[in-house]
């Protein structure tokens, strides 16, 4: 895995892949009908980086996910993906993401086993690697045991492990999550996102973590802050803070998006 930096292609030429940002968005913008749902959004996330996507409920932050997944085209702006443009080059761009939507997604009748095998076909992964892959990863989060069960068996937050485990099947660059720890627990919360970091730190792999908890943000985290489709912070968290007047990052997102609600069960504005 890693970032492929310094990349040249036979003649000398830098690949595109060579130092470019792992996530690049320019002036992106998004309507639904008359509903502008972004608004010439633009940040980029660098190789090896933990990025928080902070926004509170209808911030934008689905739409932004069903942007850079290629769901929704891109019609306003640029996203590019290690140099890929996500509408120019979908099938580069796709194969360096790992996505885990907000909706469960495994099919419950399945085995994990299943679950995953199926996920690593579609990706072209024959059999042998994909079970040697499945293995590992199963192993790293310890829930091996649960390999033959059905999906049905399992607590919210290892079906959420399992998902994370098919998106990195692929030995994917950049992971998108979005609200990842929705309606877990604390320690399934707690569990999942010291799993993602460990990934981030180990193996250099480039997040993007999209929540409305400000107490999912560590210290040295990259954040970007949505505000009703618009981008109102993006920075290292002291630069934020800092910029915004403030004396903690809780402070920083209140004044930024104009609410008091800052921790578990945030809602929104209304
Ligand atoms: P949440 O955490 O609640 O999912 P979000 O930050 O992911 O919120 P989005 O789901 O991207 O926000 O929504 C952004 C805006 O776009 C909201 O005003 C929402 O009502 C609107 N929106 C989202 N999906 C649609 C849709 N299919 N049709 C019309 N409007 C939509």
């Amino acid at each position: 895995m890693g970032t492929n930096a310094g990349l040249k292609n036979v003649h000398g030429k830098s690949l595109p892949e060579a130092d470019a940002p792992a996530l690049e968005l320019a002036s992106v913008s998004y309507a639904y009908g008359r509903r502008q749902a972004l608004n010439d959004i633009s940040f980029s996330i660098a190789p090896g980086r933990f990025a928080v996507l902070l926004g509170l409920n209808g911030a934008g932050k689905t739409t932004l996910f069903s942007l850079i997944s290629h769901l929704f085209a891109t019609r306003d702006g640029h996203i590019h993906v290690f140099g890929h443009d996500i509408n120019r080059k979908p099938g580069d761009a796709l194969r360096r993401l790992g996505i885990v939507f907000q909706a469960r997604t495994l099919d419950l009748d399945l085995s994990v086993h299943q679950n995953l095998s199926y996920h690593a076909s579609l990706h072209g992964i024959g059999s042998r690697a994909a079970n040697q892959r499945i293995h590992e990863l199963l192993e790293s989060i310890d829930m091996s045991d649960r390999l033959h069960e059905k999906a049905r068996s399992l607590s919210g937050g290892q079906i959420r492990r399992v998902e994370i485990v098919r998106a990195l099947l692929h030995q994917p660059s950049l992971l998108l999550l979005d609200e990842a720890t929705v309606g877990l627990d604390i320690k399934s919360r707690a569990t999942i996102l010291a799993d993602i970091r460990k990934l981030v730190h180990d193996e250099g792999i480039s997040v993007l973590w999209a929540t409305h908890l400000i107490d999912e943000v560590s210290h040295a985290d990259q954040i970007i802050v949505l505000d009703r489709g618009k981008l109102v912070a993006n920075g290292a968290v002291n630069e934020v803070v800092k910029d915004a007047g403030a004396k903690s990052i809780n402070e920083a997102f209140s004044r930024l998006t104009g609410i008091v609600t800052l921790t578990r069960g945030g809602t929104g504005h209304d």
